[in-house]
This record gives structure tokens, sequence and C-alpha cells, in this order.
């Protein structure tokens, strides 16, 4: 089986490598670097900074520690350092990894030039192969509307972030969802001022309204700016100051050092050659895919941020992972299939906050009776030996039987914490199941088992 993978991203990477543990004779054509947009662009080099952050935060509450206050200082330089050692580490990594399972790797931009050929366009010149299955995992790139000019210096997009060329005084950040409140989280941490122009009246407006309020509050006790309703319709150079000017379609307008775009992003789909062999795309550009990843030409699949799925690394991943067993033919045995309403997903702001499952919003929507229990940090002793109780652990059942059906949390390592609801939705599990685990004593988890009580 001679498996081409245009894009080596979560999606190409996790398909590459299980394809070739199968036996298929693997082939990953990148552009850039193995490890994809995810590692080099997004939540590596985002995270990082977040962690930056948030030591900066933790060292402006050692007071309530009992030890004495420090005022930490950034240096940008050895920020952007550690950014490049890690992500650098981790395509090392990823890379010898696909080697060291004979997978090739050409360094090269791909497109698709007949139904069963690929032509990579390398520093060597250009390389035809051909191929039984083709995967398509190029990823997306953020979206920048035409009122807007990037210059990477005042008007930025995410990736001119890591670190940018200084940390902003007054930082707007334009787009409340999960990335944009990152961002606000990510800068306000770093000591920037932050302003925030939410579209609607609720940051995060996808999510449980509990969850978005627990971060408004934390926002605004940070002193971030919500400017809710207001949608963005230009950003320009200020000639006076050489900052940025941000005016809203409800006439209030923002001045600030620097301008952020996090308004989504749009799938890498052009020039490669998809609607001349008939792949079918939506109007946004995103391949469509059936539940196998499969597109409308049968060797031909697609996954990750370009499926239009859920646009998580995460997610692209498993994607990955489920297209290489397709390819292998083994789907038609013990095989569960991707069921996106139970992807596990986080936001690294402080507070962390978590998710999996059916939200009690959802339900309430839907007309479906749950059972919902919810346990607040200020009730855990590991929470107030970090000096951290903020935030609550939810959990939703089913009232008949038990099963758990999904869960939020907010609050410190809620991104870990959600493990545990994720494996009980994918399992099938009862919350009986979790309130009888013996868990570890000190430890924020047990909070979890007290909201399956
Ligand atoms: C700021 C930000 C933070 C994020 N943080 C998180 C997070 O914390 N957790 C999470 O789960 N998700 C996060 N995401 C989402 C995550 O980054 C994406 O969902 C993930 O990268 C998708 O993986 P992918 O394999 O589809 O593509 P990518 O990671 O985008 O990789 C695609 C690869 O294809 C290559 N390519 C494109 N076109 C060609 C071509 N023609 N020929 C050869 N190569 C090509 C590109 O160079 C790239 O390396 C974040 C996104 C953003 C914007």
């Amino acid at each position: 089986m001679k498996f081409v993978i245009i894009g080596g991203g979560p999606a190409g990477h996790q398909a590459a490598t299980h394809a070739a543990r199968l036996g298929a004779t693997v082939t990953v054509i990148e552009r850039d670097v193995v490890g994809g947009a995810a590692n080099l662009w997004d939540c590596i080099p985002s995270k990082t900074m977040i962690a930056t952050g948030g030591a900066m935060s933790f060292a402006r509450r050692l007071e309530g520690m009992g030890l004495e206050e420090i005022k930490p200082e950034i240096d940008r330089d050895g920020l952007a350092e550690r950014i490049e050692a890690i992500t650098g580490r981790l395509h090392t990594g990823f890379t010898s990894q696909l080697q060291s399972q004979g997978i090739k790797i050409l360094r090269g931009t791909a497109r698709l030039t007949g139904l069963h050929t690929v032509m990579a366009d390398t520093v060597d010149g250009e390389i035809e192969l051909s191929a039984d299955a083709i995967l398509i995992s190029t990823g997306s790139r953020p979206r920048i509307p035409q009122w807007c000019t990037v210059d990477g210096d005042r008007i930025l997009t995410t990736r001119d972030c890591y670190p940018p060329k200084e940390i902003p005084t007054h930082l707007v950040v334009i787009g409340s969802g999960v990335t944009g409140v990152e961002f606000v989280h990510m800068f306000s941490s770093l000591g920037s001022q932050v302003t925030l122009v939410v579209s609607r009246q609720q940051v995060l407006p996808q999510k449980d309204a509990e969850v978005a309020a627990a971060l408004e509050e934390d926002f605004l006790k940070r002193g971030v700016r919500l400017l809710k309703g207001a949608r963005a319709e230009s950003i320009e150079r200020d000639p006076d100051t050489g900052g940025v000017v941000v005016s809203c379609d409800d006439g209030r307008v923002v001045r600030a050092s620097h301008g952020v775009l996090a308004i989504g992003s749009m799938p890498n789909t052009e020039n490669l050659g998809l609607a001349e062999l008939g792949v079918d795309m939506d109007p946004g550009g995103y391949i469509s895919i059936n539940q196998h990843c499969v597109t409308n030409v049968a060797h031909i699949y697609a996954a990750g941020d370009v499926s239009g799925k859920l646009p998580l690394a995460s997610v692209a991943s498993m994607q990955g992972r489920k297209v290489a067993e397709h390819v292998m033919g083994l789907h038609t045995r013990e095989h569960r299939h991707l069921d996106y309403d139970k992807a596990a997903s986080a936001i690294f702001t402080e507070p962390e906050i978590a998710d999996v499952g059916l939200a009690e919003a959802d339900a309430f929507a839907l007309g479906r009776k749950i059972r919902v229990t919810k346990v607040p940090f200020s009730a855990s002793a590991k929470a107030l030996i970090n000096n951290d109780p903020r935030g609550f652990i939810k959990i939703v059942s089913d009232p008949l039987t038990g099963v758990v059906l999904g869960g939020s949390i907010v609050g410190r390592h809620a991104a870990e914490l959600i493990s545990v609801i994720a494996l009980a939705v994918t399992a099938g599990l009862k919350v009986s199941d979790i309130a009888e685990s013996m868990l570890v004593h000190p430890a924020l988890s047990e909070a979890l088992a007290d909201a399956a009580e």
C-alpha cells in the first residue's frame, strides 16, 4: 500500500506513523516542518507563552504562599529562545520518529496532478509520486478580513506573537472565541493592558454561560476591558502615536499600542488540484468527508483543520489514526468511529477551562432530562493548599442510568482533570464508577469523585 500524505501536522504525522506500523509504505510531503502549524505557530508557542505568563501571575501571588513577593520582569529574548527550543525539540522528535519507522519525508509543496499522482515541488526540483491512497492534511491559517492589513509590527495575527517584537503596552484583541480569550490571558499575565472586542454579549459564545461568566469575572478583576456587542470593522495604524485605532460597528473606537486578530481560520486547500479532480469542498473551502475521513473520491482522504470538523490538534491526530486504519482496511474490525461530540477541549486561561460531551445548556435546548452535579474547588483541600480555590467541576449524567454524558471544569489543571470525564464519556462509564474510584488525597481530582456523588 503506497500512502502519500500532504502536510505533516498532527493529522499527517499520526496517519503516517500509524499506517507505517500497520505495514504501509508512507511518504509525507511537508513544505515547512514536521509537527505542522500546531507545533510551529499555534498550540505549542501559544501555550509556552501562557506558561511564562502563568509563572508571572503565580509570582504575583507568592505572598499568599507565605513567601515574600517578587516582581518578575520579562526577558523577551529569553522567551523567544525558550519557544524556539521547545518547538525545535518537538520537531526533531517527530522527524526522528517518522524516520525510524522508514517513513520518507519530502520537504516541498505538494499538489495532486492525477487521481493517483502527487507532485512535490522540492529544492531538488519536482518529484512525482504514485499513490494508492492520499491524505490531504494541509491545515489552516489565520483568517484576515478585507478591512485589515496585517503589518506584523503593530497589527498582528496570532502567528506574529511568539513573542511579538515588543510586549504591547495596550493590546486590543479582536475576537472572543478560544484563541481570543487565550491571547487576552497571555498578554494580561505578561503585563499588557488588554481590551477585548466581543461581538456578542458573552465571551466564548459557544460555551456554557456559567463557564464564560467565571472567565469574564477573572478578566474584569485583572482590569481587562470588555467591549461587548461590538464588531470591529477596521483596524489602522495611528499616525500620531504609531499605535493602532480599532473602529467598531456601534461607533466605539479603541486606541491601543497593538492589535491582534483572533477571528478564526481558513483552510489551506487552494492550489492542491482538488477542484480539478472533483474533490468536494464546501463554500468555505473545507473538504467534505464521511465518518472515515474519506472524501467523495474513494482513496482520497482529508483530516485535520481542512476537514472543517473541530479545529483541534487532538481531533486532527485522532482523525489521522482513523485514516490509517481505513487505508489499511481495518475499519471493519474492532474500530470505534469518530464521535466529535465526545472530544475534550481546553482553554488555557486563568482559571483554566475544559469541557467534554453534553453541556448543560445543550441538554436543555434539546429538552433532554439530565442530572447536573457541581462541586466548587473552594471545598477542596488541595485547591486551598495551592492558594487557588477558583472554579468548579460540573458533571452531566443521565438521571436514569447514571451514565456520564459530559462535564465542565473551571480551575487549575482543568485540562488534565477533564481526562477522567472524557474517558467516562467515551467508555460509557457511570457516575458511580468515578465516585467509587479511590483517588489520591489531597488532590484536585478528589473534587471529581465528589461531583460524581
Ligand atoms: C493560536 C492557536 C492555538 C491553538 N492551540 C491549540 C491547543 O492548545 N490545542 C489544540 O488541540 N489545538 C489548538 N489549536 C488548533 C490546532 O493548531 C489545529 O487544530 C491543528 O494544528 C490542526 O492540525 P492539522 O494537522 O490539520 O494541520 P497543521 O498543524 O496546520 O499542519 C498542516 C501542515 O501542512 C503543511 N502544508 C500545507 N500545505 C501544504 C502543501 N501544499 N504541501 C506540503 N505541505 C503543506 C503545513 O506547512 C503544515 O505543516 C490552536 C490554534 C491556534 C490558531
